[in-house]
């Protein structure tokens, strides 16, 4: 038997090319990982009738660590994120998605090192929504109008934005916890509390709270979510461990994504009490279905996530100095790699034989 069954969803669109290429690299370390494969997303709908079968539910519960390449979320279709549906079923309420400069990425700067750590679980994203127009829709505008919290035009879309004590409390720790265990010095708490003030300023309330517990172990700080853009834009140094609700987490991590040299290198994690689903931040970038030209980067550094999870650091290692070496070595690149270091793709290699030259390294 293997010392770790580990569940592996392709996805779509890039999903299969690039997950094929992170499991050829981490088989490649040594490591005595089983793999249950299961499918997931659009193509799976007919046979079962959901985007999200029970089984592949089941298989991550009962193996408690998965990774994933992207699926597609049709727009307008009424199918909702399997994603988010799959973080959900889970409870896996921490979304963390590290963000570390690489040389030869060509990435603006090259002494990023931060970690978002977004909730997962509520905010926006919880899905309590009302269309425009329904009888519901009107009655809540009604409800809203009779307890004197405002006006709403009456031909308003309305999607609600739940903020927790729960929620709040085991995120901001989750951060803090994450911090000292990973030797990292200060924890910075993203918000609109000037705004939103029972929602945001609950946040900042109950992150205050639970920071005053590692005082003395851990810095705290607090900023506004603008106010962090720009921050991270002009001083990145500035900043360590970050915790943000949902909304604004998925928003500031694509930009710290961008700050390291984008998507194609953007890992992520996914993680509650019982189980992690390991996936990068991007997403299936259809256009580049079948071509062998995605970059696998992110899909591999995901992998390293993972196999630290698992204790598995000597194969995590291996393959991040692999990439490193490979990026910093420049000639077997992918498109966007090759795209922002020369101005041109010419020269750019396949998502295979990047994966290869990182295989070669070991
Ligand atoms: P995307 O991340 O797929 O693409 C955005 C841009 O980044 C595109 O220009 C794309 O070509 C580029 N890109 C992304 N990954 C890349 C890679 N590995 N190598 C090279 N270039 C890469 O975002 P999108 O176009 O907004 O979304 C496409 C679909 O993916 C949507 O259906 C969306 O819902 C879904 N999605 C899924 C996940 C997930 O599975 N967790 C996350 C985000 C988006």
């Amino acid at each position: 038997m293997a010392k770790h069954t580990v569940t592996l969803i392709p996805g779509d669109g890039i999903g299969p090319e690039i997950t094929d290429a992170m499991r050829r690299v981490v088989e490649a370390t040594g490591v005595d990982i089983a793999w249950e494969v299961v499918e997931a997303g659009a193509d799976v709908m007919e046979k079962y009738g959901t985007p999200l079968p029970e089984h592949v539910i089941e298989s991550v519960r009962k193996n408690a660590v998965a990774i994933k390449g992207p699926v597609t979320t049709p727009v307008g279709t009424g199918f909702r994120s399997v994603n988010v549906a799959l973080r959900r079923a889970l409870d896996l309420y921490v979304n963390l998605r590290p963000a570390f400069s690489i040389a030869g990425t060509g990435a603006r700067y090259d002494d990023v090192d931060i970690v978002i750590v977004r909730e997962n679980t509520e905010d926006l994203y919880a899905g309590v929504e009302f269309e425009e127009g329904k009888t519901e829709t009107l009655e809540l505008i009604e409800f809203v109008e009779a307890h004197g919290a405002g006006s709403i035009r009456r031909d308003s879309g309305i999607s609600l934005k739940p903020i927790s004590i729960t929620g709040s409390e085991r995120i901001v720790r989750y951060a803090f916890e994450y911090a000292l265990a990973n030797s990292r010095s200060k924890v910075t708490a993203v918000h609109k509390a000037n705004i939103l003030k029972y929602s945001d300023g609950l946040y900042l309330d109950v992150a205050r709270r639970v920071a005053a517990e590692y005082e003395g172990r851990v810095e705290f700080e607090d900023r506004i979510v603008d106010a962090t853009c720009m921050g991270l834009v002009m001083h990145p140094e500035d900043f360590d461990v970050l915790v943000l609700p949902n909304l604004y987490g998925d928003i500031v991590s694509d930009l710290a994504a961008g700050l390291v040299g984008g998507l194609g290198i953007a890992p992520g994690a996914n993680i509650g009490t019982d189980a992690a689903v390991f996936e990068p931040v991007h997403g299936s970038a259809p256009k580049y279905t079948g071509k062998d030209m995605a970059n696998p980067t992110a899909e591999i550094l995901t992998a390293v996530l993972m196999l630290q999870h698992l204790g598995e650091r000597e194969a995590a290692d291996k393959i991040l100095a692999g990439v490193r070496s490979v990026l910093a070595e420049g000639t077997k690149v992918t498109y966007d790699i090759r795209r922002t270091n020369t101005g041109s793709t010419d020269g750019a290699v396949g998502t295979q034989a990047y994966a290869d030259a990182i295989i070669a390294t070991f």
